[in-house]
């Protein structure tokens, strides 16, 4: 997998756990859940890059179906930053700045 594939994976995983906290908030709040079930919900209300790997992996699931759906529509390969590995960012502006 490339680092851009990576980094996409990554950004849609945490969309997808941002998503679950709203869902899951609005339905704590409309709904009698269970204190067990409550009180494991409530660990996963913080940020995706706070979560455990094994939790970051659940979303993940769900960020390559999408990434493979962008894919499948040629979307994803529409698009070819180049990675900086000296400055460490994509299309850097010192590096790449004379190559168009
Ligand atoms: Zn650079």
């Amino acid at each position: 997998m490339s680092r851009l594939e990576e980094q996409l994976i990554e950004k849609l995983a945490e969309i997808e756990h941002n998503q679950w906290v709203e869902w899951s908030k609005d339905i704590a709040s409309k709904e009698k859940l269970s204190t067990d079930r409550l009180a494991r919900w409530k660990t996963f209300w913080i940020p995706y890059s706070q979560l455990s790997e094994k939790v970051k992996e659940q979303d993940r699931i769900w960020a390559r179906k999408s990434l493979a759906s962008l894919s499948d529509h040629a979307v994803f390969y529409q698009f070819s930053p180049r990675w900086c590995e000296e400055h460490d960012v994509w299309d850097c502006g010192v590096c790449f700045a004379d190559q168009g």
